[in-house]
């Protein structure tokens, strides 16, 4: 679909001044000094040549076709261009040009307009407000962009919202001496999406990795279909936006509060198998071992080191990003000590000492290369004046060529007076980096990707023991009523529908009914203010815990009954459940997305600790395990030092129960269910809220 967009015959530009210091004269610059492969056909009314290249006054005047053309002339004037771009045949349109949506209505009504002109006549827009793109395709060299950095063609293809962020990646990626294949940065996008830029590139042959960034999502579904697909065949990267947001939404023990903009791009992200970075240049450096080298198919690695520090880093990196560096085989040990200098170190890693020749470099990567409980190779190479350099690279250089098994290099050398052996590396697609944590990190993200390509998600599982039209029918009379926050009575009847557990509960009308059905549940109960008024019972003395018998039950319904007795107020009797683990599970109404869930353990640890998981609901039976195995106090849950746990398999089923009731229920907007009494085999929710 987008493929002429990238690969255009020709390029006219609307509005290619003569002045140097301006956006189509830059862009004429860029499509001269890159060489493009078409002609160029720069549209001024007065000019005659911009740069050297004949000027047309008119799109209209343009002897040859169009394939895409940029505009550059002020918004009020662009409706009129893309309609003459129309009767010329043109096929994509780059406007480059600021004053639409981001300035205002009368701008978004301009900009909706110039998409609809393009329409009707079979054309796209991309923009506006945006770079444009670039492809580095040798037959093709097409500069539609009006940045500075020249970059040579490689597997690396860039999609970015923001043409700051895209365009210091490209210049990053460029200053690693790493080629580009694609760069796309769409601003409003108002027509082209990510999405769609996002599968042109999983169907680019040449692209190998894919860098993305985004600050949001016009169309969360659109993006995650895309991206799903997408990431399933290649990697895409992304940088992690608005964390600091997490944290700061995190504060309050309520589901709503907890979740924010931040949480759901990374959410999304997680859930499409998108690689996430908290560090560009981490990124960008992940980036050039994914262009170069295959991706492990497991987290074991084996390494070589001709110097003892940087393994020493290299190994605590590694070890902290979760990958592991088992010991060699005997056959692996053999096979060495008949080939390394009696000195070397003949274990994980292989320390080939520093005056190691080729063939001792050649013996310890074949060997790791046969080890079958080994998936990637982790070098660290000081380039000795004392050895032939260019004939360790070259054996590097003809084992990565094999591509059997990833290779990083930690490459510490001074370039310039290493050039041949730099040349050789680089020839021979070993990522080389200056600093050994760099070179772990490219590997520890390589294998992160290999993990989150084959998560075996599974389908979620839909429960045929609920009521949903019961349900619904609890909603509906809320709405009739008016009433944003549900009565207990209507909360616990929808997690009834649902097949959620929850302890024993009666709703009484005076403290007399409260005694009695205190008789009915048995004791102890617990006694809870129920009124529409009341939001945290607990901070308001709405909450009686360990009530023993119906004097108790009286005393504390007549004291309530005295402090909210004004505000329609009804006693909810429960069954008290003490000594569980406090567990909060919550679901909340995202934009555009659908509901969040989120998975924590109560009381200080959501307050304090900000423990808490989130997933996009629906989630299937995999994902709820993995919210609940994510928390940092998950020992917690399994048992803890001969504490007891809680019984996972039941909080697993909770969790896909609370999605497809959110999801079947759409009208809620907040969900709480806080806290969840969890036993070693048994759960039961104790509190439970519902906004709509
Ligand atoms: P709120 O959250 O509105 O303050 P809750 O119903 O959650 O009120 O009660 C406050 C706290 O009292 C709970 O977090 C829990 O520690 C305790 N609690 C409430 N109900 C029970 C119960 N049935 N069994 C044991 N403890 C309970
Ligand atoms: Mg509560």
């Amino acid at each position: 679909m987008l493929h002429t967009l990238f690969n255009p015959k020709s390029v006219a530009i609307i509005g290619a001044s003569a002045k140097e210091l301006s956006i189509g004269n830059v862009i004429t610059k860029n499509l001269l000094k890159y060489n493009f492969k078409g002609p160029i056909y720069p549209i001024n009314p007065k000019a005659p040549e911009v740069r050297g290249v004949k000027a047309y006054p008119s799109i209209t005047d343009v002897p040859g076709d169009i394939d895409l053309a940029h505009i550059s002339i002020p918004a009020k004037f662009s409706p009129q261009a893309v309609d003459e771009c129309g009767k010329k045949g043109v096929k994509f349109i780059i406007i480059n040009s600021a004053g639409y949506k981001e300035v205002g209505p009368e701008g978004e009504a301009i900009e909706k307009e110039v998409v609809r002109i393009a329409h009707s006549y079979g054309m796209r827009i991309f923009g506006p407000n945006c770079q444009g793109i670039i492809n580095s395709d040798p037959d093709v060299r097409a500069y539609c962009d009006f940045t500075f950095t020249y970059p040579d063609p490689g597997h690396i293809s860039i999609v970015a919202q923001s043409g700051g962020v895209g365009a210091v990646i490209m210049q990053n990626i460029h200053d690693l001496g790493v080629g580009m294949r694609h760069y796309a940065s769409n601003g409003n996008a108002a027509d082209i999406s990510i999405p769609e830029i996002i599968k042109y590139y999983g169907e680019d042959e040449k692209t190998k990795v894919i860098i993305l960034y985004v600050e949001g999502f016009a169309d969360p579904h659109e993006f995650m279909e895309a991206a799903k697909e997408v990431a399933a065949k290649k990697p895409i990267l992304a940088m992690r936006a608005g964390r600091t947001e997490e944290g700061a939404k995190a504060a309050t023990s309520h589901t709503g509060g907890l979740a924010g903009a931040g949480i759901s791009t990374e959410l999304i992200f997680y859930k499409t198998g998108i690689l996430t970075f908290r560090d560009e240049a981490e990124m960008c450096q992940s980036a050039v071992a994914f262009a170069n080298q295959p991706v492990p198919s497991g987290n074991r690695v084996g390494m070589i080191t001709d110097t003892g520090g940087p393994a020493i880093i290299a190994t605590d990196e590694l070890i902290d990003g979760g990958l592991k560096i088992p010991p060699l085989t005997d056959k692996a040990k053999e096979y060495l000590a008949d080939r390394l200098y009696p000195e070397a170190t003949i274990s994980n890693p292989i320390d080939v000492l520093a005056t190691a020749n080729a063939r001792h470099y050649r013996s310890a990567l074949d060997a790791l290369l046969n080890e079958d409980q080994i998936d990637s190779i982790y070098i660290n190479f000081v380039t000795p004046p004392f050895v032939d350099c260019e004939a360790v690279a070259k054996e590097m250089a003809e084992v990565s060529k094999m591509r059997q098994k990833t290779l990083v290099c930690n490459y510490m050398t001074d370039k310039p007076q290493w050039t041949g052996t730099t040349a050789i590396m680089k020839d021979g697609n070993v990522p080389c980096y200056d600093f050994p944590e760099m070179a772990a990190k490219a590997l520890i993200a390589m294998t992160r990707y290999n993990e989150l390509r084959s998560r075996e998600i599974g389908s979620v599982i839909t429960f045929d023991d609920v009521d949903k039209s019961k349900a619904k029918g609890v909603i509906n009379s809320a709405i009739k009523q008016k009433r944003e926050i549900l009565l207990a009575d209507e909360v616990y009847e929808i997690l009834a529908c649902y097949g959620i557990p929850v302890a024993e509960w009666e709703i009484a009308g005076s403290p007399e009914e409260a005694a009695s059905a205190a008789m009915t549940i048995g004791y102890p109960v617990v006694l809870k203010a129920d009124s529409e008024q009341i939001i945290h019972k607990s901070d308001v003395g709405g909450v009686k815990v360990n009530l023993k018998d119906s004097g108790e039950v009286l005393a504390a319904a007549i004291e309530m009954d005295e402090k909210f007795g004004k505000s329609g107020l009804r006693y909810f009797v429960q069954k008290f459940m003490p000594g569980g683990k406090e567990i909060i599970i919550g679901a909340n109404k995202e934009p555009g997305l659908g509901h969040l869930i989120m998975f924590g353990l109560g009381g200080i640890f959501v307050e304090l600790l900000k423990d808490v998981a989130f997933d996009i609901t629906p989630i299937t039976e995999f994902e709820a395990n993995h919210m609940i195995e994510s928390i940092k106090t998950y020992p917690l849950i399994e048992g803890f030092r001969g504490e007891k746990g809680a019984d996972k398999a039941k909080l697993t089923e909770i969790l896909q129960r609370v999605s497809q009731l959110v999801t079947d229920l759409p009208e809620i907007g907040e969900m709480d269910l806080n806290p969840i009494m969890a036993f070693e085999n048994e759960v039961f929710v104790v509190d439970a809220r519902i906004k709509i």
